[in-house]
């Protein structure tokens, strides 16, 4: 094996595994802290998929009209249905405003308003003074403003000499036998050689798994890399069943319709042309949080109110709003609905479903960005060398349920704060302690194994069947029978892994193998996913449960820790919320009932 695949070996301070938003803010500021910085992405770092987010970042600028952090923390702890850390959400909304001052100055060219301040839109689930009125909080540029903070940070990336690794999978982190991180095993995709990082410090940034749905707005890149490595490093994950259905995909195509088209003005309408937001949440109505919008768009199609022949999509109408507005804020969606709905908004509705949007679950970390993991009775025990920050990270701020505009917002604090925890902990320059000589070889041994896989499935055949399965019995409504029969079905499915086929055996840019190496990675998620779901039985947030409609705090105010094994078995336990504050400028925010 050694022979087939030798190994070559990188020494740095940290290394940044992804190349988002959040991935480069954290590369940008280690950098600053004068660490020696490597950042490996699988994909050119301005092809992550932070480059598609469209609607904003959240941060009480107060440019629009009065604001407050701690109004923003309210709204993020009652979005997140009580289930988000209140330390990790106090530290992320009262850190937002520094943050986006810091992207501005870094060069983000945000939208502006007649004064020239960072202009700011209305976003679902928003408000000022505690609920009484709509906050606009949500910082844009027209609806490209992830494409512009990638570029900006990948540009600051640059002058700053993040070294990057670009067209590297990350296969495997290297862990040592003290529980610690010391780095992480990549494949060179252009040529196939692989390749040992060894770093003090290792931060996840690998985004979401959005694609172990059949519908998702996310790119085909987001399989959840990072967090499948860390399963595989026998550490757990957090709150894996509450995923985000976004109420505006487009049907069919699955193309994200920012939320900022409904904070312009737009609305849904059913079959009967009926508003029926109106119905559901009368103070807020389409401007609902996601997962309220989502639920009813549901019943309405269940109950023989979709829209088109089939019954079976909402509308969303822009047309009434000024042509003019649409061209300055809504450009970049005004020509996705042309073209992937042959709609065109001045004039017609644009067919919608509640589409796979985002992992609220994800790796463990505290609210500096360190991996933690339950350790004699500590829930929050820290995993040395390793930080995850991100989609794929959990701090929790978004708890059960994530609003719009605050998973940008969420990159770049937390990017921000891995760098300021980095330059803390790492010296320099320090020397690399000796690895275990068998460092890695478990990675190399199963990318041999998938690259000389030979048997009857193909990768397509295998992930279609998983993203069927999920899609079916693990959606934006659930019950027990559906769950469990769900939990057999995918267990099958994984299980056809063994009969994986791999046609490509060439190192040359081998997609057959990456594709194959990501499907591994969606399957565990996948488990992970419908075992976790199956677990809670409460409705919180995005996890709703027909079974059990009720929030149930007594039982259930806790996270979801999962663990799967190379087998795909999986184990499970909990870890309390951290209802409490990390200074006194602020009160935790009581449990209620969550009403739009
Ligand atoms: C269509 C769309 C619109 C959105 N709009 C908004 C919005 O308006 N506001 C908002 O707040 N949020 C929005 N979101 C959510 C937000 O954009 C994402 O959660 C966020 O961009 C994720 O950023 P990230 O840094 O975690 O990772 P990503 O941007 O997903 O990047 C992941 C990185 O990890 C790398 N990587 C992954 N696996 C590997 C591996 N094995 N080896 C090496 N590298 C790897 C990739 O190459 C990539 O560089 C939107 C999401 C989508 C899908």
């Amino acid at each position: 094996m050694a022979q087939a695949y030798p190994i070559t070996d990188h020494y740095f301070d940290c290394v940044v595994v992804g190349a988002g938003g959040s991935g480069l803010r954290a590369a940008v500021g280690m950098v600053e802290a004068g660490l020696k910085v490597a950042c490996i992405t699988k994909v050119y770092p301005t092809r992550s998929h932070t480059v598609a987010a469209q609607g904003g970042i959240n941060a009480a600028l107060g440019n629009m009209n009065e604001d407050d952090w701690r109004f923003h923390m309210y709204d993020t702890v009652k979005g997140s249905d009580w289930l988000g850390d209140q330390d990790a959400i106090e530290y992320m909304t009262k850190n937002a405003p520094a943050a986006v001052y810091e992207l501005e100055h870094y060069g983000v060219p945000f939208s502006r308003t007649a004064e020239g301040k960072i202009y700011q839109r209305a976003f679902g689930g928003q408000s000022v003074n505690y609920g009484k009125g709509q906050a606009y909080r949500t910082c844009a540029a027209a609806d490209r403003t992830g494409h512009v903070i990638l570029h900006t940070l990948f540009s600051q990336a640059l002058r700053n000499k993040v070294q990057f690794f670009h067209e590297y999978f990350a296969l495997d982190l290297i862990m040592d036998d003290e529980g610690a991180c010391r780095g992480v095993m990549a494949m060179c995709i252009e040529d196939g050689s692989v390749h040992r990082f060894r770093a003090h410090l290792t931060c996840l940034a690998t985004g979401g798994y959005g694609r172990v749905y059949a519908s998702a707005t996310s790119a085909h890149t987001c399989t959840g890399d990072g967090n499948a490595m860390v399963l595989r490093a026998g550490l757990p994950l957090q709150d894996l069943e509450f995923v985000q259905f976004h109420p505006s995909g487009i049907a069919g195509a699955g193309c994200l319709i920012t939320e900022g088209a409904r904070g312009e003005g737009g609305y849904l309408t059913n079959s009967e042309g009926e508003r029926f937001m109106e119905r559901y949440a009368p103070t807020a109505k389409d401007l609902a949080s996601r997962d309220v919008v989502s639920r009813a768009m549901t019943i309405e199609i269940n109950e023989g109110r979709g829209c088109g022949p089939n019954k079976d999509y909402i509308e969303l109408h822009l047309e009434h709003l000024d042509p003019k507005l649409l061209h300055e804020r809504l450009p970049g969606i005004s020509e996705t609905a042309r073209i992937f709905a042959g709609v065109d908004v001045t004039k017609q509705p644009i067919p919608v479903v509640p589409t796979c949007h985002y992992n609220m679950g994800g790796i463990p970390t505290n609210y500096t960005t360190e991996v933690v993991r339950p350790v004699n009775g500590n829930p929050d025990a820290v995993v040395p060398g390793l930080m995850a920050v991100g989609e794929a990270g959990c701090a929790s701020v978004h708890g059960a349920n994530r609003l719009g505009g605050n998973s940008l917002i969420d990159l770049v604090v937390f990017g921000r704060a891995a760098a300021h925890r980095a330059a803390e902990i790492v010296q320099p320059g320090a020397a690399h302690k000796p690895l275990p000589r068998d460092a890695g070889e478990i990675a190399v041994a199963r990318l041999d194994a998938v690259r000389n896989a030979k048997g009857s499935l193909t990768t397509g055949e295998i992930r279609t069947a998983m993203q069927r399965t999920m899609q079916r019995h693990a959606s934006v409504f659930r019950d027990g029978p559906m769950l469990e029969e769900g939990c057999k079905k995918i267990a099958e499915v994984a299980d056809s892994l063994a009969e994986l086929r791999v046609n490509d055996r060439s190192k040359v840019w081998n997609s057959d193998v990456v594709e194959a190496l990501e499907l591994q990675n969606l399957m565990v998620l996948a488990v992970a996913t419908m075992n976790a779901a199956t677990f809670r039985t409460e409705s919180r947030g995005a996890h709703a449960r027909e079974d059990y409609p009720e929030r149930d705090d007594a039982n259930w105010m806790k996270h979801t820790l999962i663990w799967v094994d190379d087998r795909h078995k999986v184990r499970i336990d909990t870890r309390p919320v951290h209802g409490f504050t990390l200074s006194n400028e602020v009160e935790p925010v009581p449990p209620a009932k969550r009403v739009y």
